[in-house]
């Protein structure tokens, strides 16, 4: 049985709890979250488990549940036999279908939108191809405010109110100020990305964030994933690039100044490849996918190398010649798994993570470097066993980052229930489409 202090309050990417004494309007802000949260991360219960767990007293939960029915994030769904005797209670659920929260992402290669409702029901998805190195930053976000203008559209047809948005992008993000510092593998320094798309949306009411992508992804395996849940999870990315998220205890891992995670740039191997962040050796340089095509493959090779394909092109030759046993790819496989375990031991003698999980390439070739990985790993982490760390496969593909994106925008209404409009009381609810 939960207790009222236990872990899932501590959200990765909330904002911390308020340190300063509260007036009467922050304490019910707060306790409104508290409620609501306790729905979202839960699950259906009553408004007397809800006192029992929180420690609120039943005539706040069920004032406090009465508000958040108003605003369209809470409602009944039916009573349970709670003993042999008396009333049965009504069993609460979180709603939010009236609400869209938006994840947006810029990448090397493509865009991505994907939209959900608070309770995490997808409302739309989509993945466009984009040169974003050759189009440039003001074309780039030029695109992918018109993507987001056909997501939040899509939303609102389906009767959700825009809650917020996250823009995903790989590289080194000041998240208060919504520019991205330096992102090596777009090329793009100090893009005020936050500012173009308000500009280019129309100055919206709510929150608009930009993020690292490999924190988003993090957050997105933290609760949708395979292994949701797990407080101590290292998420890992493998594209031309390599990011990682931490983390640690229930909460995302930002650092002193939000730029944590950058786990590709380690520096591994002080004489090796050069880097596109200007380094050498660096961790990404020794398993990123442009190694795994050097290692599978001659630069005359044109099925792997040749100048008109795409990563996805290039990445399925290798898996085709996998899959058909070629003895050097299979080999440049099992490279490129053992130095994914020697940099993975150093993260688990640093965060100890129960998880590791592979997103991107790594992912699709998942079968063939896993073993390797593992192997080193256990050799090299100095704790027995490697602290108990499984490394495992994302099951989230592409989607990953835009899903902790959306995740994110979501946060927002969790932390703050009352940025959501209550609904006149005559007022018929908006015709939310499906649900359950
Ligand atoms: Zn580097």
């Amino acid at each position: 049985m939960p207790s009222p202090d236990r872990r899932p309050h501590r959200q990765p990417g909330s904002s911390r709890w308020p340190a300063q004494p509260a007036d009467q309007a922050t304490v019910r802000r707060n306790n409104l979250s508290l409620v609501l949260r306790h729905l979202h991360d839960l699950g259906p219960r009553s408004r007397a488990s809800i006192a029992a767990e929180t420690g609120l007293n039943k005539a706040t939960v069920s004032s406090l549940v009465a508000e958040l029915v108003e605003r369209g994030l809470v409602r009944e769904v039916g009573a349970e036999r709670a003993g042999s005797v008396g009333r049965p209670a009504l069993i609460l659920e979180l709603d939010g279908a009236g609400l869209g929260a938006l994840g947006l992402e810029v990448n090397v290669d493509y865009l991505a939108a994907l939209a959900t409702d608070l309770a995490g029901r997808v409302l739309y998805e989509r993945r466009l191809p984009y040169d974003a190195i050759r189009n440039g930053p003001a074309a780039a976000l030029d695109a992918l405010a018109r993507l987001a203008g056909e997501a939040l559209a899509t939303v609102t047809a389906q009767g959700a109110v825009p809650a917020g948005v996250t823009v995903a992008v790989p590289g080194l993000v000041d998240v208060a100020r919504g520019v991205v510092t330096f992102a090596p593998n777009l090329r793009w320094h100090g893009v005020w990305i936050a500012d173009h798309l308000r500009a280019a949306l129309g100055h919206p009411a709510y929150p608009l964030t930009v993020d690292n992508d490999a924190n988003l992804s993090a957050l997105a395996e933290y609760r949708v994933g395979s292994d949701a849940g797990t407080a101590d999870l290292v998420y890992l990315t493998g594209e031309v690039g390599v990011g990682g998220g931490v983390i640690v205890d229930g909460r995302l891992l930002r650092g002193a100044e939000g730029f944590s995670g950058e786990v590709g740039h380690m520096p591994l191997d002080p004489r090796g490849p050069e880097c596109g962040c200007g380094s050498r050796g660096c961790w990404e340089t020794l398993v990123g996918m442009t190694a795994l095509l050097r290692l599978a493959a001659d630069p005359t090779d044109r099925a792997v190398h040749g100048a008109g394909l795409d990563p996805e092109e290039r990445l399925a030759e290798v898996l085709r010649r996998a899959e058909a046993g070629d003895a050097r790819t299979l080999q440049a496989l099992d490279t490129i798994g053992g130095l994914l375990g020697f940099g993975a031991s150093i993260l688990v003698n640093l965060f100890n993570p129960r998880v590791i999980v592979l997103g991107g390439y790594f992912a699709r070739v998942g079968r063939y470097i896993l073993d390797a990985a593992t192997a080193e790993l256990h050799q090299r982490a100095i704790a027995p066993n490697a602290g108990g760390c499984r490394v495992c496969l994302s099951t989230l593909g592409f989607s990953a980052a835009v899903r902790g994106g959306a995740a994110l925008a979501a946060e927002a209404v969790l932390s703050d229930p009352t940025i959501v409009p209550r609904r006149a009381p005559a007022e018929p609810r908006p015709a939310a489409t499906g649900g359950g």
